[in-house]
């Protein structure tokens, strides 16, 4: 019998447990499959913490998310093809829904195909190594409370552990005698902590972005984001203002590469994260930085160096939830042998292909239709239900229009479901004014 193992219960490990459903619920024998996580409940990111630093049993916490956090793409670009928005909540919604209904859409899914009792919950994954004369996997668990350690033997490994949890700290001098907090986004919880302080947000991206206008929505009295390769030149309101590189901070006066000069009560490091897999053998491991298409992975997805490998979602990401699916499905048929990987040559040379398109991107259009590109290839390959995927790529062209026009604004949009059609209607109540981020609210007529 094969047995997978599954690491992690995030919207990727989930998508996997879905996809092994639904192909054993059309008569396959798919073997034993376990899903091994590290938290006691699912939904990876999506699970919220207040925890910060280390967990109840002394692991790191992988939770990267804050209160008010909203979706920041429209939920139409990230619709399950097998189970829409329509179908979970029978009443359609605004586009940009904030982290606990989206958490409720991906566990209602999880639920309804019944995949929770393939879950090992509190059990973080040690040690995996591949033994090339038996061809099988060694996975050494260790299950809390009870800190058991056991070794089992897997003939697949799908690594779906995410890659936004392991923080990107870097240094700059005086950070050791900075009077404030220096803290990383990982470590962000709440805006309200920030009410009334001066500001430092290092980064440019989705994380300096969105704590930027959180921390203002909120009541910071200023936010000054530094940014090292280029600003993301956005209409800011008044209160955030983008300066170039930070150069040093002397006591709570930051000196940026223009000369100029900011004090701040506190610097917030939205700096990235590190694809960390220190549960791999070394030569298990991916390595990359957070790019479209990490080397070394056949269609983004089976380790070309051994194919009873798999990682899912270790792309920078634009498209989520479907894209996860797709990949989902693809690995399921790989692991079932429904789906025939070619020969090392012609996997070495496909991914160059996608490589060496990579290189050439020019900007978030460019890099739109690349993973649109990317997602409609592994489409082709399997049998996720098909969804207007011309229609997503449009929308993600309109949204990025949107945030040029009025980076306050664009979570008011509406988008056009690329499932069902629906047309999502406007908030009650605009992103910017709305403080309550609750489920109840968000679903209230
Ligand atoms: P994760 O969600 O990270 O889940 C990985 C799981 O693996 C976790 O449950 C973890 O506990 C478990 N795990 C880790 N290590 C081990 C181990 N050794 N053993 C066992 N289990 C382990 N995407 C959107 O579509 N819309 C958004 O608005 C959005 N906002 C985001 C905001 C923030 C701040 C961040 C950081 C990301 C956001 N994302 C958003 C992107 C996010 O990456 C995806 O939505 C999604 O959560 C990725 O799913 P995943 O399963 O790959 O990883
Ligand atoms: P990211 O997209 O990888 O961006 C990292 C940023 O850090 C880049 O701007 C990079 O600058 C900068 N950086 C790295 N090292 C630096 C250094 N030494 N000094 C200065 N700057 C440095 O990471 P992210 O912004 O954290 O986003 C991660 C994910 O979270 C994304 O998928 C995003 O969508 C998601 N997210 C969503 C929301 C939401 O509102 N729902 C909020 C936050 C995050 P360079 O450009 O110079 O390389
Ligand atoms: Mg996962």
């Amino acid at each position: 019998m094969t047995r997978t193992a599954i690491i992690g219960a995030g919207p990727c490990g989930l998508a996997l447990l879905h996809a092994f459903e639904k192909a054993r619920a059309d008569g396959a024998d798919v073997g034993e499959v376990v899903c091994f996580e590290k938290q006691s409940d699912w939904g990876g990111l999506w699970n919220y913490t207040w925890r910060t630093g280390l967990d109840e049993h002394g692991d790191p916490v992988h939770g990267s998310m804050y209160r008010y956090l909203w979706s920041n793409g429209p939920k139409e670009c990230l619709e399950f093809a097998d189970y829409t928005f329509d179908e979970h909540f029978g009443t359609p919604i605004p586009s940009f829904p904030p982290r606990e209904v989206l958490y409720d859409y991906i566990v209602g899914r999880a639920k309804k195909s019944n995949v929770r009792e393939a879950i090992r919950f509190e059990t973080p994954v040690r040690a995996v190594s591949f033994d090339p004369d038996t061809q099988m996997f060694s996975v050494t668990t260790e299950s809390f409370p009870e800190r058991v350690l056991r070794t089992e033997s897997f003939d697949y490994v799908v690594v779906a552990t995410g890659h936004f949890s392991m923080p990107n700290v870097p240094e700059y001098p005086g950070f050791e005698s900075f009077p404030g907090r220096i803290l990383h986004a990982h470590d962000f919880r709440d805006a309200a902590e920030f009410a009334g302080k001066d500001l430092l947000l290092m980064g440019s991206s989705y994380s300096a972005e969105d704590i930027a206008l959180q921390t203002l929505k909120y009541g910071a009295r200023s936010v000054t984001i530094a940014y090292r390769t280029a600003p993301m030149g956005f209409g800011w309101p008044d209160g955030i203002t983008e300066v170039p590189a930070l150069q040093r901070v002397d006591g709570r006066t930051a000196t940026f590469a223009d000369g100029s000069t900011r004090d701040v009560d506190a610097i917030i490091l939205c700096t990235g994260y590190l694809h960390h897999f220190p549960f791999l053998d070394p030569d298990l491991r991916l390595v990359t930085a957070n790019t479209l298409y990490p080397p070394g992975l056949y269609k983004g997805v089976v380790w070309a160096a051994n194919p009873k490998l798999l990682y899912l979602g270790m792309q920078d990401q634009y498209y989520t939830f479907n894209m996860f699916d797709a990949q989902a499905f693809y690995a399921r048929d790989v692991i079932l042998g429904r789906a025939q990987l070619p020969d090392a040559a012609t996997m070495a040379a496909d991914i160059e292909h996608w490589l060496t398109r990579l290189d050439g991107l020019n900007g978030c259009m460019d890099e739109i239709d690349f993973q649109t590109d990317y997602v409609r290839d592994l489409m082709a390959l399997t049998d996720y239900p098909s969804f207007d995927l011309d229609l997503v790529r449009r929308h993600f062209i309109a949204w990025e229009h949107d945030k040029q026009e009025s980076i306050t604004g664009y979570r008011d949009k509406s988008f056009s479901s690329p499932c069902t059609g629906t047309v999502a209607p406007a908030p009650r109540v605009p992103w910017w004014q709305e403080m309550d981020d609750s489920l109840a609210k968000f679903l209230q007529k």
